[in-house]
Protein backbone atom coordinates (compact mmCIF):
# COMPACT_ATOMS: atom_id res chain seq x y z
CA UNK A 1 0.00 0.00 0.00
CA UNK A 2 1.57 3.20 -1.44
CA UNK A 3 1.39 5.95 1.77
CA UNK A 4 0.98 8.73 -1.19
CA UNK A 5 -2.33 10.05 -1.50
CA UNK A 6 -3.62 10.25 -4.95
CA UNK A 7 -4.87 14.02 -4.80
CA UNK A 8 -2.36 15.90 -2.57
CA UNK A 9 -3.69 18.98 -0.90
CA UNK A 10 -4.32 22.08 -3.72
CA UNK A 11 -2.05 25.00 -3.63
CA UNK A 12 -3.71 28.60 -3.45
CA UNK A 13 -2.36 31.01 -6.41
CA UNK A 14 -0.12 31.96 -4.40
CA UNK A 15 1.91 29.37 -3.60
CA UNK A 16 1.58 28.12 -7.54
CA UNK A 17 3.12 31.50 -8.33
CA UNK A 18 6.39 30.99 -5.65
CA UNK A 19 6.87 27.53 -7.03
CA UNK A 20 6.94 28.87 -10.85
CA UNK A 21 9.74 32.12 -9.90
CA UNK A 22 11.76 29.90 -8.02
CA UNK A 23 12.75 28.03 -11.66
CA UNK A 24 15.26 30.35 -13.40
CA UNK A 25 13.50 29.21 -16.17
CA UNK A 26 15.66 31.70 -18.42
CA UNK A 27 14.91 30.99 -22.63
CA UNK A 28 18.37 29.59 -23.05
CA UNK A 29 18.31 27.56 -20.71
CA UNK A 30 15.96 24.25 -19.61
CA UNK A 31 12.67 24.63 -18.34
CA UNK A 32 12.31 21.26 -17.68
CA UNK A 33 12.28 21.11 -14.04
CA UNK A 34 9.55 23.67 -13.44
CA UNK A 35 7.69 21.24 -16.17
CA UNK A 36 8.29 18.40 -13.78
CA UNK A 37 6.80 20.44 -10.98
CA UNK A 38 4.06 21.28 -12.91
CA UNK A 39 3.60 18.04 -14.29
CA UNK A 40 3.91 16.30 -10.69
CA UNK A 41 1.62 18.59 -9.24
CA UNK A 42 -1.15 18.28 -11.77
CA UNK A 43 -0.64 14.36 -11.33
CA UNK A 44 -1.13 14.70 -7.36
CA UNK A 45 -4.51 16.45 -8.51
CA UNK A 46 -5.71 13.60 -11.06
CA UNK A 47 -5.01 15.82 -13.97
CA UNK A 48 -2.31 13.95 -16.94
CA UNK A 49 -0.50 16.45 -18.35
CA UNK A 50 1.38 16.02 -21.73
CA UNK A 51 4.82 17.08 -22.76
CA UNK A 52 6.02 17.79 -26.72
CA UNK A 53 9.94 18.33 -26.40
CA UNK A 54 12.16 20.67 -28.19
CA UNK A 55 13.97 18.80 -30.81
CA UNK A 56 17.23 18.33 -28.66
CA UNK A 57 14.81 17.56 -25.36
CA UNK A 58 16.42 19.76 -22.83
CA UNK A 59 13.05 21.95 -22.90
CA UNK A 60 9.21 20.86 -22.91
CA UNK A 61 5.64 22.68 -23.31
CA UNK A 62 3.05 21.13 -21.26
CA UNK A 63 -0.42 20.53 -22.16
CA UNK A 64 -3.34 19.52 -20.14
CA UNK A 65 -7.31 18.70 -20.53
CA UNK A 66 -9.81 18.66 -17.35
CA UNK A 67 -13.79 18.32 -18.06
CA UNK A 68 -15.63 16.19 -20.83
CA UNK A 69 -13.76 14.45 -23.71
CA UNK A 70 -14.93 16.61 -26.22
CA UNK A 71 -13.89 19.63 -28.65
CA UNK A 72 -14.25 23.45 -27.93
CA UNK A 73 -12.34 23.52 -24.93
CA UNK A 74 -11.03 27.35 -23.08
CA UNK A 75 -7.43 27.41 -23.87
CA UNK A 76 -5.13 29.08 -21.30
CA UNK A 77 -1.80 30.08 -22.70
CA UNK A 78 0.80 31.30 -21.10
CA UNK A 79 4.70 30.45 -21.23
CA UNK A 80 7.16 28.92 -19.06
CA UNK A 81 10.55 31.18 -20.25
CA UNK A 82 11.91 34.34 -18.72
CA UNK A 83 14.03 36.90 -20.06
CA UNK A 84 17.81 37.17 -17.72
CA UNK A 85 18.16 39.06 -15.25
CA UNK A 86 22.10 39.27 -16.12
CA UNK A 87 23.55 42.88 -15.05
CA UNK A 88 20.27 43.85 -14.05
CA UNK A 89 20.40 45.75 -10.06
CA UNK A 90 17.34 43.67 -8.40
CA UNK A 91 16.36 44.72 -5.04
CA UNK A 92 15.75 41.35 -3.62
CA UNK A 93 16.16 37.61 -5.24
CA UNK A 94 15.00 37.58 -8.41
CA UNK A 95 13.96 34.06 -8.23
CA UNK A 96 12.18 34.79 -4.81
CA UNK A 97 8.79 35.98 -4.73
CA UNK A 98 8.67 38.88 -2.28
CA UNK A 99 5.81 41.41 -1.50
CA UNK A 100 6.64 44.75 -0.36
CA UNK A 101 3.96 47.64 -0.79
CA UNK A 102 1.31 45.72 -2.44
CA UNK A 103 3.29 44.46 -4.97
CA UNK A 104 4.86 40.90 -5.85
CA UNK A 105 8.79 40.89 -6.67
CA UNK A 106 10.80 38.56 -8.86
CA UNK A 107 11.91 37.54 -12.58
CA UNK A 108 8.34 36.52 -14.39
CA UNK A 109 5.66 37.88 -11.97
CA UNK A 110 4.60 39.77 -14.69
CA UNK A 111 5.38 38.40 -17.55
CA UNK A 112 3.81 35.54 -17.27
CA UNK A 113 4.11 33.49 -13.97
CA UNK A 114 1.10 35.23 -12.68
CA UNK A 115 -1.27 33.84 -15.14
CA UNK A 116 0.41 30.72 -15.38
CA UNK A 117 -0.12 29.86 -12.12
CA UNK A 118 -3.58 31.27 -12.11
CA UNK A 119 -3.90 29.44 -15.23
CA UNK A 120 -2.72 26.25 -13.28
CA UNK A 121 -5.21 27.01 -10.41
CA UNK A 122 -7.86 26.95 -12.59
CA UNK A 123 -7.32 23.68 -14.11
CA UNK A 124 -6.93 22.30 -10.79
CA UNK A 125 -10.44 23.75 -9.50
CA UNK A 126 -11.96 22.61 -12.71
CA UNK A 127 -11.02 19.17 -11.92
CA UNK A 128 -12.12 19.54 -8.15
CA UNK A 129 -15.46 21.47 -9.06
CA UNK A 130 -16.60 20.05 -11.85
CA UNK A 131 -17.05 21.66 -15.48
CA UNK A 132 -19.67 20.89 -18.32
CA UNK A 133 -16.98 22.96 -20.66
CA UNK A 134 -13.83 21.36 -20.93
CA UNK A 135 -10.77 23.70 -19.91
CA UNK A 136 -7.12 23.10 -21.38
CA UNK A 137 -3.73 25.08 -20.25
CA UNK A 138 -0.60 25.42 -22.23
CA UNK A 139 2.36 26.23 -21.47
CA UNK A 140 5.36 26.94 -24.23
CA UNK A 141 8.83 27.34 -23.84
CA UNK A 142 11.09 30.07 -26.05
CA UNK A 143 8.34 32.69 -26.31
CA UNK A 144 10.88 35.50 -25.03
CA UNK A 145 13.51 34.14 -27.98
CA UNK A 146 10.81 34.75 -30.88
CA UNK A 147 7.60 32.28 -30.11
CA UNK A 148 9.57 29.69 -31.58
CA UNK A 149 7.78 27.05 -29.08
CA UNK A 150 4.32 27.55 -29.58
CA UNK A 151 3.87 26.71 -33.40
CA UNK A 152 5.03 22.64 -32.33
CA UNK A 153 2.97 22.63 -29.10
CA UNK A 154 -0.01 23.63 -30.65
CA UNK A 155 0.38 21.32 -33.20
CA UNK A 156 1.10 18.33 -30.73
CA UNK A 157 -2.24 19.52 -28.90
CA UNK A 158 -4.03 18.49 -32.07
CA UNK A 159 -3.20 15.13 -31.62
CA UNK A 160 -3.43 14.42 -28.11
CA UNK A 161 -6.45 16.51 -26.94
CA UNK A 162 -9.67 17.68 -28.55
CA UNK A 163 -9.32 20.81 -30.24
CA UNK A 164 -9.76 23.75 -27.64
CA UNK A 165 -12.13 26.56 -29.63
CA UNK A 166 -10.90 29.64 -27.97
CA UNK A 167 -7.74 30.65 -26.24
CA UNK A 168 -7.01 33.23 -23.81
CA UNK A 169 -3.11 34.47 -24.05
CA UNK A 170 -2.37 35.42 -20.48
CA UNK A 171 0.83 38.29 -21.44
CA UNK A 172 0.42 41.18 -19.45
CA UNK A 173 -2.68 43.78 -20.13
CA UNK A 174 -4.02 45.00 -17.11
CA UNK A 175 -7.07 42.58 -17.20
CA UNK A 176 -8.17 44.18 -20.47
CA UNK A 177 -9.22 42.65 -23.38
CA UNK A 178 -6.37 42.94 -26.47
CA UNK A 179 -7.62 41.54 -29.89
CA UNK A 180 -4.80 42.54 -31.81
CA UNK A 181 -1.13 42.77 -32.74
CA UNK A 182 1.51 43.12 -34.98
CA UNK A 183 3.15 40.00 -36.79
CA UNK A 184 6.67 40.12 -37.68
CA UNK A 185 10.04 38.30 -39.12
CA UNK A 186 13.37 39.12 -38.82
CA UNK A 187 16.53 37.93 -40.82
CA UNK A 188 19.98 38.20 -40.22
CA UNK A 189 22.09 39.27 -43.21
CA UNK A 190 25.67 38.59 -44.12
CA UNK A 191 26.82 39.97 -47.05
CA UNK A 192 29.89 38.20 -48.27
CA UNK A 193 32.30 40.61 -50.75
CA UNK A 194 35.77 40.78 -51.60
CA UNK A 195 38.86 42.29 -50.58
CA UNK A 196 40.70 44.85 -52.67
CA UNK A 197 42.85 47.81 -52.09
CA UNK A 198 40.16 50.52 -52.49
CA UNK A 199 41.77 52.21 -54.71
CA UNK A 200 41.07 49.46 -57.05
CA UNK A 201 36.88 49.62 -56.06
CA UNK A 202 35.81 48.55 -59.48
CA UNK A 203 37.67 45.46 -59.08
CA UNK A 204 36.52 44.49 -55.58
CA UNK A 205 33.04 43.96 -53.92
CA UNK A 206 32.22 46.01 -50.78
CA UNK A 207 29.95 44.20 -48.41
CA UNK A 208 29.20 47.12 -46.79
CA UNK A 209 28.57 49.22 -49.61
CA UNK A 210 26.24 46.31 -51.22
CA UNK A 211 24.66 45.50 -47.71
CA UNK A 212 24.28 49.52 -47.48
CA UNK A 213 21.83 49.07 -50.51
CA UNK A 214 19.65 46.60 -48.60
CA UNK A 215 19.80 49.26 -45.81
CA UNK A 216 18.27 51.83 -48.17
CA UNK A 217 15.69 49.96 -49.39
CA UNK A 218 14.86 49.52 -46.06
CA UNK A 219 14.49 53.24 -45.17
CA UNK A 220 12.41 53.48 -48.82
CA UNK A 221 9.72 50.88 -48.05
CA UNK A 222 9.65 53.21 -45.16
CA UNK A 223 9.09 55.86 -46.84
CA UNK A 224 7.17 54.72 -49.23
CA UNK A 225 4.79 52.53 -46.70
CA UNK A 226 4.05 56.03 -44.32
CA UNK A 227 2.87 57.82 -47.60
CA UNK A 228 -0.04 55.31 -48.23
CA UNK A 229 -3.38 55.69 -46.31
CA UNK A 230 -3.63 54.31 -43.32
CA UNK A 231 -6.09 51.06 -43.57
CA UNK A 232 -8.99 50.56 -40.40
CA UNK A 233 -7.36 47.64 -38.76
CA UNK A 234 -3.75 49.82 -38.69
CA UNK A 235 -5.26 52.50 -37.42
CA UNK A 236 -5.41 51.46 -33.30
CA UNK A 237 -1.83 50.44 -33.96
CA UNK A 238 0.98 52.95 -32.23
CA UNK A 239 2.09 53.76 -35.25
CA UNK A 240 -0.44 52.51 -37.61
CA UNK A 241 1.72 51.22 -40.12
CA UNK A 242 4.27 48.30 -40.88
CA UNK A 243 8.02 49.27 -39.64
CA UNK A 244 10.99 47.99 -41.03
CA UNK A 245 14.46 48.19 -38.96
CA UNK A 246 18.08 47.43 -38.45
CA UNK A 247 19.17 47.25 -35.07
CA UNK A 248 23.33 45.89 -35.41
CA UNK A 249 25.64 45.93 -38.03
CA UNK A 250 29.37 45.06 -38.41
CA UNK A 251 31.80 45.06 -40.48
CA UNK A 252 35.08 45.81 -42.65
CA UNK A 253 38.94 45.86 -41.31
CA UNK A 254 39.97 49.19 -42.74
CA UNK A 255 39.33 52.45 -44.56
CA UNK A 256 41.30 51.45 -47.69
CA UNK A 257 40.25 47.78 -48.30
CA UNK A 258 36.80 47.01 -49.79
CA UNK A 259 34.78 44.94 -46.85
CA UNK A 260 34.80 41.48 -47.07
CA UNK A 261 32.02 40.97 -44.79
CA UNK A 262 29.30 42.86 -43.44
CA UNK A 263 26.71 41.14 -41.24
CA UNK A 264 23.21 43.32 -40.08
CA UNK A 265 19.73 42.37 -38.60
CA UNK A 266 17.00 43.46 -40.62
CA UNK A 267 12.91 43.46 -38.82
CA UNK A 268 9.73 44.19 -40.00
CA UNK A 269 6.73 44.57 -37.63
CA UNK A 270 3.88 44.05 -39.99
CA UNK A 271 0.24 45.30 -39.44
CA UNK A 272 -2.36 42.95 -39.30
CA UNK A 273 -4.46 43.01 -42.55
CA UNK A 274 -1.14 42.99 -44.73
CA UNK A 275 0.63 40.08 -45.70
CA UNK A 276 4.14 39.34 -44.04
CA UNK A 277 5.70 37.43 -46.72
CA UNK A 278 4.83 40.01 -49.24
CA UNK A 279 6.81 42.20 -47.50
CA UNK A 280 9.57 39.50 -47.59
CA UNK A 281 9.05 38.44 -50.89
CA UNK A 282 10.17 42.18 -52.16
CA UNK A 283 12.70 42.31 -49.56
CA UNK A 284 14.16 38.82 -51.02
CA UNK A 285 13.92 40.29 -54.75
CA UNK A 286 16.02 43.20 -53.59
CA UNK A 287 17.94 40.53 -52.30
CA UNK A 288 18.48 38.91 -55.61
CA UNK A 289 18.87 42.08 -57.49
CA UNK A 290 22.01 43.32 -55.74
CA UNK A 291 23.62 40.11 -55.05
CA UNK A 292 23.62 39.86 -58.76
CA UNK A 293 25.36 43.19 -59.36
CA UNK A 294 27.95 41.79 -56.19
CA UNK A 295 28.23 38.39 -58.71
CA UNK A 296 28.81 40.16 -61.95
CA UNK A 297 31.94 41.96 -60.30
CA UNK A 298 33.41 38.87 -57.95
CA UNK A 299 31.41 35.24 -58.48
CA UNK A 300 32.39 34.17 -54.96
CA UNK A 301 31.08 37.23 -53.72
CA UNK A 302 26.98 36.79 -52.74
CA UNK A 303 24.41 37.07 -49.79
CA UNK A 304 23.10 34.58 -47.29
CA UNK A 305 20.23 35.27 -45.18
CA UNK A 306 18.86 33.34 -42.06
CA UNK A 307 15.34 34.16 -40.93
CA UNK A 308 15.38 34.14 -36.83
CA UNK A 309 11.52 34.61 -36.42
CA UNK A 310 8.43 34.80 -37.70
CA UNK A 311 5.08 35.72 -35.55
CA UNK A 312 2.03 35.66 -37.52
CA UNK A 313 -0.18 39.06 -36.50
CA UNK A 314 -3.19 38.55 -34.03
CA UNK A 315 -5.98 40.06 -36.18
CA UNK A 316 -9.11 41.37 -34.75
CA UNK A 317 -12.04 39.30 -35.01
CA UNK A 318 -15.36 40.31 -36.04
CA UNK A 319 -17.69 39.04 -33.18
CA UNK A 320 -14.54 37.17 -31.66
CA UNK A 321 -15.42 34.57 -29.17
CA UNK A 322 -12.67 35.03 -27.46
CA UNK A 323 -13.08 38.71 -27.51
CA UNK A 324 -16.85 38.23 -26.23
CA UNK A 325 -15.96 35.56 -23.39
CA UNK A 326 -12.99 37.72 -22.18
CA UNK A 327 -15.40 40.89 -21.96
CA UNK A 328 -17.71 38.92 -20.52
CA UNK A 329 -15.65 37.54 -17.42
CA UNK A 330 -13.98 41.10 -17.22
CA UNK A 331 -17.50 43.24 -17.48
CA UNK A 332 -14.69 45.66 -19.00
CA UNK A 333 -15.50 47.19 -22.68
CA UNK A 334 -12.34 48.57 -23.62
CA UNK A 335 -10.70 46.86 -26.13
CA UNK A 336 -6.71 47.30 -26.99
CA UNK A 337 -4.22 46.52 -29.31
CA UNK A 338 -0.74 45.95 -28.95
CA UNK A 339 2.53 46.80 -30.94
CA UNK A 340 4.73 43.50 -29.40
CA UNK A 341 4.20 40.11 -30.78
CA UNK A 342 2.75 37.44 -28.54
CA UNK A 343 1.30 33.24 -28.85
CA UNK A 344 -2.01 34.92 -30.02
CA UNK A 345 -1.51 34.99 -33.63
CA UNK A 346 -0.15 31.43 -33.31
CA UNK A 347 -3.32 30.19 -31.91
CA UNK A 348 -5.41 32.10 -34.03
CA UNK A 349 -3.36 31.04 -37.01
CA UNK A 350 -4.16 27.21 -36.09
CA UNK A 351 -7.90 27.88 -36.11
CA UNK A 352 -8.66 29.32 -32.51
CA UNK A 353 -10.56 32.30 -31.82
CA UNK A 354 -8.07 33.65 -30.09
CA UNK A 355 -7.38 37.15 -27.88
CA UNK A 356 -5.13 38.45 -24.62
CA UNK A 357 -5.82 38.89 -21.47
CA UNK A 358 -3.74 38.70 -18.42
CA UNK A 359 -2.69 40.54 -14.86
CA UNK A 360 0.53 43.42 -14.44
CA UNK A 361 1.06 46.08 -17.01
CA UNK A 362 4.01 45.21 -19.83
CA UNK A 363 5.52 48.06 -18.55
CA UNK A 364 7.06 46.22 -15.69
CA UNK A 365 8.22 43.55 -18.00
CA UNK A 366 11.90 42.32 -18.41
CA UNK A 367 12.61 44.85 -16.28
CA UNK A 368 15.39 44.84 -13.26
CA UNK A 369 12.78 44.75 -9.96
CA UNK A 370 10.07 43.16 -12.54
CA UNK A 371 6.57 43.03 -10.49
CA UNK A 372 2.86 42.33 -10.65
CA UNK A 373 0.51 44.45 -8.56
CA UNK A 374 -1.44 41.92 -5.32
CA UNK A 375 -4.79 44.06 -6.97
CA UNK A 376 -4.27 42.65 -10.17
CA UNK A 377 -2.94 38.98 -9.39
CA UNK A 378 -6.88 39.08 -7.35
CA UNK A 379 -8.25 40.30 -10.43
CA UNK A 380 -6.69 37.56 -12.31
CA UNK A 381 -8.00 35.48 -9.75
CA UNK A 382 -11.88 36.58 -10.11
CA UNK A 383 -11.60 35.97 -13.81
CA UNK A 384 -10.86 32.57 -13.08
CA UNK A 385 -13.73 31.98 -10.49
CA UNK A 386 -15.59 33.83 -13.57
CA UNK A 387 -14.59 31.25 -15.89
CA UNK A 388 -15.18 28.74 -13.67
CA UNK A 389 -19.18 29.78 -13.24
CA UNK A 390 -19.03 29.51 -16.91
CA UNK A 391 -17.26 26.60 -17.86
CA UNK A 392 -20.01 25.14 -14.89
CA UNK A 393 -23.23 26.12 -16.04
ZN1 LIG B 1 5.44 37.30 -22.18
Amino acid sequence: MSARPLVSAPLTPREILDRLVAFPSVSRDSNLPLVDWVEDYLAGQGITAHRHWNEDRTKAALFAHVGPWEEGAVVLSGHTDVVPVDGQDWTSDPWTVVEREGRLYGRGTCDMKGFDALAIWALVEAQRRGVKRPLQIALSYDEEVGCTGAPPMIAAMQGVLPKGAVAVIGEPSGMQVVNGHKGGTGFHVHVKGFEVHSSLLPSGVSAIMEGARLIQWANERNAWIQAQAVSPVAAGFDPPFTTLHVGMISGGTAHNITAAECRFALEMRVVPGEEIEAHVSDFLSEVARVEARMKAVRPEAGIHLERFFGVPALVPETEGEAEALIRRLTGGNAVGVVSYGTEAGQFQEAGYSAAICGPGDIAQAHQADEWLAVSEFQAGQRFMERLLEELAA
